[in-house]
Formats: structure tokens, C-alpha cells, sequence
């Protein structure tokens, strides 16, 4: 942070950390399953517990929050899995993988065989399945409600984007945080 006086360096540190935690709490409140059905943390603690960040959302498979995300025994094919989380702050990326994953199915379509292709469509379809969900539930909440996890949203992506003390490399686990990307 480059401040003179350690003080000062970490009273943003614990300022950030209170903010990112309440906002944390506020978009927690969509989270659900692949079938669209609520699965709100008990609180802050449960949630940094019981699960760890994956690319599009929240991992809640135990061996792999244990091991910080690294031990994914379903080849993190997480559209399809039972222990995928996700709430509406996660849609931004959801959304960009889905078109990832569009413009993959193109490239692979003159040279892979089919299996190949039906893999990659599944896994599309399941975002898909999954976006329309959140969307549904952020549209359930009233605009007062939106507007608060959106601001949340975006704290959580420009915090996400700050280098920080407490990151990922640095072989402690990963909040599940998702970053926004560049
Ligand atoms: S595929 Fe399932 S177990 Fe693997 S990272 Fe995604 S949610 Fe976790």
C-alpha cells in the first residue's frame, strides 16, 4: 500500500476485510444449488468453512474445501455437479463462460468426434440452466435488494482485482471470492 506508517496500512486492510465480509453476507443470501433451490449460509463463518471459490461460483465438495481447491474430483465440471454454489454475483462470469464455451464448441466442431462436441454442449446447457436460475431468483428480490448486491458485486470484484496480503500463492485457502475478469 506503500503508506509510511504500518498503522495506516492496516486499518484499510481491516476496513476492506469488514466490507468484503458484509458484502460477502449480502450477495450469500441468492446462493443456490444446480437446481435452483436456496442454500444460504448460516453465517460468514459456515460460508468460509464449507466452501472454497471455483472459477464460476463456490465449491462445496468437503475433500475439495479442505485441500483449498485443489483436489476437484469431478474434472471441475461444476455446471454438472451437486456440490456447485453460485449466487447472483457470480453471473458476470458465468456469463462469459458460457460464451467461452460457445466459441469452443465452434473451433471444435470441423475436428473433434461427437462425443467431444456432446460434452462441451452439456456443459453449456448446464450453465445456461444454471444463469436462468439466478437470474429468476435476483429478479425475485425487489430493486431496493438488486441494487444493494449489485454495489456488493462490484466491491467484491474491485477487492478481488487489489493485489492483497491474504491471496491465493501465498498457501493460504482461497475465500471464495470470484475474480472479475480483466
Ligand atoms: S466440479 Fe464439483 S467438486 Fe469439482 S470444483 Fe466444481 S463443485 Fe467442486
Amino acid at each position: 500500500m506503500n503508506h509510511k506508517k504500518f498503522e495506516t496500512s492496516a486499518g484499510y486492510i481491516l476496513l476492506n476485510r469488514r466490507r468484503k465480509e458484509e458484502a460477502i453476507r449480502l450477495v450469500s443470501t441468492t446462493t443456490i444449488n444446480k437446481h435452483g433451490t436456496l442454500q444460504v449460509p448460516k453465517d460468514y463463518a459456515a460460508y468460509v468453512r464449507n466452501s472454497v471459490a471455483t472459477p464460476l461460483g463456490l465449491c462445496t465438495e468437503p475433500s475439495n474445501v479442505k485441500a483449498g481447491g485443489q483436489a476437484c474430483p469431478a474434472r471441475s465440471k461444476c455446471g454438472g455437479c451437486s456440490y456447485f454454489r453460485a449466487n447472483v454475483s457470480h453471473l458476470p462470469v458465468i456469463d462469459s463462460h458460457i460464451v467461452a464455451l460457445t466459441s469452443d464448441l465452434e473451433l471444435a466442431a470441423p475436428l473433434a468426434e461427437g462425443w467431444i462436441l456432446d460434452g462441451i454442449k452439456a456443459e453449456i446447457a448446464s450453465y445456461k440452466r444454471i444463469r436462468r436460475l439466478l437470474t429468476l431468483t435476483k429478479d425475485s428480490l425487489s430493486p431496493e435488494e438488486q441494487a444493494d448486491i449489485d454495489k456488493a458485486t462490484e466491491l467484491l470484484q474491485n477487492l478481488a482485482l487489489a493485489p492483497a496480503a491474504e491471496g491465493p500463492g501465498n498457501g493460504r485457502k482461497m475465500l471464495p471470492l470470484t475474480p472479475k475478469e480483466r
